[in-house]
């Protein structure tokens, strides 16, 4: 993995979408502890429209903005509330992160993959320990930076972000839901991980694995 074409980025979409819809039960069964039981079937909508849009892209002619930009609008046409407006803005500030790059390098990638993070805190307004999918979107932000940082390459940086999405989703099962429906039942929602944090260690693994082999 030297740089990250629009072709690997669309790969890993389409991975994306797989891993969601393989896992879409586990997520809706997570969700219906402390929610609505919705959270898999919105989510394997949503990157099921992202595949269908960015099948219809020509990988030659498009840029990895276009291909976020893509993502951004698919999901968003397909998922109006909830995740939907999280992931869209995620994905359309991974796109302005690389605006005019025909390629990413391991800086571009990791400015995209925090700029999604810092997008889905800015829209859903959560704060760390929450419970939500910021609990584990914030802590693979900083790993996937400490790793640049120590100079890491692109794929051991991604791993550690996927490292941490998973071990912040893990730690939400001792959280307190503070947002949204789950709130309401108090300490009933504490030994439940989050299922937005659950989804969010998904995509984050699969993005991992999936550009491991760009
Ligand atoms: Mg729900």
């Amino acid at each position: 993995m030297s740089t990250i074409t629009s072709q690997n980025l669309i790969d890993m979409f389409l991975a994306i979408a797989v891993a969601i819809e393989g896992d879409k039960d586990r997520l809706s069964e997570l969700d219906g502890v402390i929610g609505d039981a919705d959270h898999g079937v919105t989510m394997s909508i949503g990157f099921s429209a992202v595949r269908k849009s960015l099948l219809a892209l020509d990988p030659a002619e498009a840029d990895p903005a276009s291909v976020f930009n893509g993502a951004a609008k698919s999901f968003l046409n397909a998922v109006g509330a909830s995740s939907g407006p999280l992931y869209a803005t995620a994905f359309m500030r991974a796109g302005a992160a690389v605006k005019g790059k025909a390629e990413l390098d391991r800086d571009a990638m990791v400015e995209a993959f925090q700029a999604m993070a810092k997008g889905i805190q800015d829209r859903g307004k959560a704060e760390r320990g929450d419970k939500t999918m910021v609990d584990a979107w914030l802590p693979a932000s900083e790993a996937i930076g400490e790793a640049a940082a120590n100079g890491a390459a692109l794929g051991e940086c991604l791993d550690a972000a996927a490292k941490a999405a998973g071990e912040g989703a893990e730690a939400t099962k001792a959280m307190l839901a503070a947002k949204g429906r789950a709130s309401r039942l108090g300490e009933r929602s504490l030994g439940h991980m989050d299922p937005g944090a659950a989804s969010t260690a998904l995509i984050v693994r699969t993005m991992a694995d999936e550009l491991a082999k760009a």
